[in-house]
């Protein structure tokens, strides 16, 4: 990793600084124009909206879907009185530059789904301080990732409140000896009261909406199926290195407690603050030092009272299959987070109804989970496309 002068700005790299997190990094950024300095942007099809981001932080580099949407940001850059010297690019070469590159200290790797990653991949091979929120990487190529950080000698800290908050509570961020459990919390997504009748019918925009936090329109459908969760115990499982047997959900509405670590001694220990993902991207950005997030301070005395309980599997399916293909392990997640991903964007476009993510992702993971994980990222690539040929297949189906 790039040695960190405290007194040296950091450079970083944010991409998919157009979604929900990539905005939320560039505030706490924004907060500190001293520490941190912006090395590039990337977006895909939000062009007026990065151009923007453009002008306010002044990027060495930006990366956009395509040729078209180049043509169209360096138009917008030039209207707007962007500095010249902004390099626009665009796909996968682009991206990889954008992470790569020796002057870049920390990447964010905000990118939604597998789109993300290669980019990932690229900043562990380059040895970067990587902040991770993108979990679908981590899920479908987990021994792949993790091997490319141990050769490029890559940090990863993560942004997911729960891993965040796990990570808090573990010395080093790693469960050693003494550790008996990771508990993550879930707030149960919108749904969580609904009559079990009732969610059959649920669209797109109720999925959406999230009780607690405001995010993406994928996690948050992934939050109101709780297929989320079950893709951050793969996710736990990989940063954390517990077997499937020491890692549980528990039901929290309130988003309070982001998660717990339980020790052999009987001790519990969580990490607690308002549902607002500046808070871990602070922490991930400053690690080990602290540094303000513009977050408001939590009152516990406001929030009165926090409650908890197990998840209920039959109305959350999802959580279900997740964990099956944690315990199956090999192919078996990347199956599972291709399989999601088809269903949840088809369920987004009003073809298949709530139900039929689960039902997509349990057809497509009995159908081909028992397939051997690759064991370089063109096999994870080439499973992943089984798998989304498969979904789109099935889907279809459902959607007839
Ligand atoms: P959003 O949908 O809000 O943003 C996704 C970002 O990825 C946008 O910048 C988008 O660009 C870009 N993008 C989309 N498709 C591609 C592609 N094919 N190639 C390159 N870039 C692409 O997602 P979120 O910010 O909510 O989530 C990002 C990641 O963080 C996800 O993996 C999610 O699971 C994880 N996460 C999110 C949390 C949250 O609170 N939002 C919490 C914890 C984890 P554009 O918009 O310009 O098209």
């Amino acid at each position: 990793m790039p040695s960190m002068n405290a007194a040296d700005p950091q450079w970083v790299t944010v991409l998919g600084a157009t979604g929900s997190i990539g905005c939320s990094t560039l505030e706490v950024i924004a907060l500190h124009p001293k520490r941190y300095r912006v090395f590039a942007l990337t977006g895909h099809r939000q062009v007026d909206l990065l151009a923007r981001q453009c002008v306010r932080f002044a990027p060495r580099q930006v990366v956009v879907a395509d040729a078209a949407a180049a043509a169209q940001l360096r138009d917008l850059l030039a209207a707007l009185g962007a500095s010249s010297e902004i390099q626009v690019g665009y796909g996968r070469e682009a991206l990889e530059r954008a992470v790569a590159d020796p002057q870049v200290d920390s990447v964010m790797a905000a990118i939604v789904g597998a789109a993300g990653l290669e980019p990932t991949l690229a900043a562990a091979r380059s040895g970067k301080r990587i902040l991770l929120a993108n979990k679908e990487a981590l899920v479908m190529a987990g021994e792949v990732f993790l091997a490319a950080c141990r050769s490029g000698a890559a940090d990863v800290l993560p942004i997911d409140s729960e891993h965040n908050a796990v990570f808090q509570c573990l010395p080093q961020g790693r469960a050693g000896p003494g550790v008996r459990r990771i508990v993550l919390t879930a707030s149960g997504g919108p749904f969580r009261d609904m009559a079990l009748a009732q969610m059959a019918s649920v669209t797109p925009e109720q999925a959406c909406a999230h009780p607690n936090w405001s995010m993406g329109r994928k996690i948050s459908v992934d939050s109101a199926t709780m297929m989320n969760k079950g893709l951050e115990l793969i996710e736990a499982h990989y940063l954390f290195g517990v077997p499937a047997a020491a890692l549980e959900v528990l039901v929290h509405p309130q988003s309070i407690v982001h998660s717990l670590v339980e020790y052999d001694d009987g001790s519990m220990l969580a990490q607690l603050g308002n549902p607002d993902m500046r808070t871990p991207i602070a922490h991930a950005l400053a690690y080990p030092e602290r540094i303000a997030s513009g977050v408001e301070p939590l009152s516990l005395a406001c929030v009165g009272s926090l409650d908890f309980e197990e998840p209920d599997m039959v109305r959350f399916p999802c959580l279900r299959l997740a964990r099956e293909a944690l315990h199956a392990g090999a192919g078996a997640p990347c199956v599972l987070n291709a399989a999601n991903e088809v269903a949840v964007a088809a369920f987004l476009a009003n073809q298949i109804g709530f139900g039929g993510i689960a039902a997509v992702s349990a057809q497509v993971l009995d159908r081909c989970g028992t397939r051997e994980a690759g064991q370089s990222v063109e096999a994870v690539l080439a499973l992943d496309r089984e798998a989304r040929a498969l979904a789109h297949q099935v889907a279809g189906e459902l959607a007839r």
